[in-house]
């Protein structure tokens, strides 16, 4: 079995706190969750019957400003998972320069068995539970797998009803109509493609033809395709929780998208063959993005990964073994903390638009979303070639330099 993602994220935390010059104790604090809250509460469901839930809400640490983080609904989430996913959310807000610390959250549940009524049950308690925690200052929600923009308007509701008035920046991810912003639903997919562009340039590799291989074609795999699509690109093979299409010639990411959202899935799509998921990680092609789970490639099949870049929009995708092996293929990996860091970069934009309740227009949003994503895309290019250390551990350096920093800076209370 693979390794736990706490686990993960402490190994990587270790392999580059060693070039950040701190205090013993000071790493010991930032290896470590703030604070952890575990709920344990009742839902009413359809039959009448009564079921009880467990859920979390972690916050990593907050030297940088309010947490940030989003919130997971699927049947493994374990709390060891919601600490590494809180504390990746730190380094990411610290990679790209927002003024946050990272929290995440989760419940244990199928949202898929739910019906509507029930996942409204559901997140309307887990908010109330949660909301000791949840506030404009201190942690705002967003989404993550599993959630979207409906669970989003559901707590931004909940939280505006114990206020008594409403509090659209307690939450970020919301419909456009209630305070969402702007090229928020599009914007993790749309920092996947932006980094992949830099990459391509660093290989000296053309976008036009370049081959993409995505797995997940969910919130993040269905804009990283049709947004590496309008550059370019052939996105040959995609995947989902039910299996996966291939087409050597390239899909139509547009037109596969509206059959997922009609199907459900992406499986039986037409013009392309059926490819099982393992098979698609194993494709001969020059950018693979994994944009699942966690923990999708290992060990056993990392050796078989035939890209030149791994663009993980996922969270953790790779175990630290496989980190390794594709590294020393040659394998350019750009890692998740700045990969996916669009999502939240925009959720940054979407909260402070809610503060100042003053709506920004769609290209400014994404010229502004570039910019912080090539600066941190540089940046650590930078840390990698001056210290000689891979992507993943040139970019964990720069994040907890910055968040060491500010710790420092405000010193120990009392
Ligand atoms: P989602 O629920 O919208 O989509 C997940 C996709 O992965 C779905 O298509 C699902 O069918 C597929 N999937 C699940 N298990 C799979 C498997 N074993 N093989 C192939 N496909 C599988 O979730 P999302 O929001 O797109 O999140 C995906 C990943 O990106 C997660 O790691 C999440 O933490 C991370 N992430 C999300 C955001 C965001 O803004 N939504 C931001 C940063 C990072």
């Amino acid at each position: 079995m693979a390794e736990n993602a706490y686990a993960t994220a402490h190994r990587q935390f270790d392999k580059a706190v060693r070039y950040v010059n701190i205090k013993t104790g000071i790493a010991e604090y930032l290896r470590t969750p703030k604070r952890e809250l575990s709920v344990n509460f009742p839902v009413e469901m359809d039959d009448g019957s009564v079921r009880v839930f467990t859920g979390y809400r972690v916050h990593h640490n907050t030297a940088l400003g309010p947490t940030k983080g989003g919130i997971r609904y699927h049947p493994d989430v374990s709390l060891d998972d919601v600490r590494a996913l809180a504390m990746w959310m730190t380094w990411k807000c610290a990679v790209v320069g927002l003024p946050y610390g990272g929290a995440k959250g989760g419940v244990i549940c199928d949202p898929k068995a739910l019906s509507v009524r029930e996942l409204e049950n559901l997140t309307r308690r887990y908010a109330t539970e949660i909301s000791v925690l949840m506030s404009p200052q201190g942690d705002i929600p967003a989404p993550d797998v599993g959630t979207g923009e409906r669970e989003m308007a559901w707590i931004m509701d909940t939280y505006s009803m114990h206020r008594g008035y409403s509090v659209p920046a307690v939450v970020t991810g919301k419909p456009l109509a209630i305070g969402g912003s702007l090229g928020r639903s599009e914007a993790t997919g749309r920092g996947v493609m932006v980094t992949t562009l830099e990459a391509l340039k660093r290989k000296n590799m053309a976008i036009e033809g370049t081959r993409v291989v995505i797995q997940g074609f969910g919130k993040v795999g269905a804009p990283a395709a049709f947004l590496i699509e309008e550059r370019g690109a052939k996105v040959i093979a995609v995947s989902d929780a039910r299996g996966g299409v291939y087409n050597s010639h390239g899909l139509n990411t547009r037109n596969l998208l509206a059959y997922a959202s009609a199907q459900g899935t992406v499986v039986g799509y037409k013009p392309a063959e059926p490819i099982a998921n393992a098979e698609l990680l194993e494709l001969e092609c020059d950018v693979l993005m994994p944009c699942a789970l966690e923990n999708q490639i290992t060990a056993t099949n990392a050796p078989r990964v035939r890209a030149k870049i791994v663009a993980e929009g996922a969270n953790g995708p790779l175990t630290p073994e496989a980190d390794e092996l594709l590294t020393d293929q040659g394998v350019f990996i750009i890692p998740d903390i700045l990969c996916n860091a669009g999502g939240v970069t925009v959720s940054y934009f979407e909260w402070v638009q809610d503060l100042q309740s003053f709506f920004w227009g769609e290209d400014e949003i994404n010229e502004r979303l570039r910019q912080i994503m090539v600066r941190g895309f540089n940046q650590i290019l930078r840390i990698a070639h001056e210290q000689k250390v891979d992507t993943r551990t040139a970019a964990q350096i720069l994040a907890i330099q910055r968040v060491a920093e500010a710790v420092m800076l405000r010193g120990i209370y009392p």
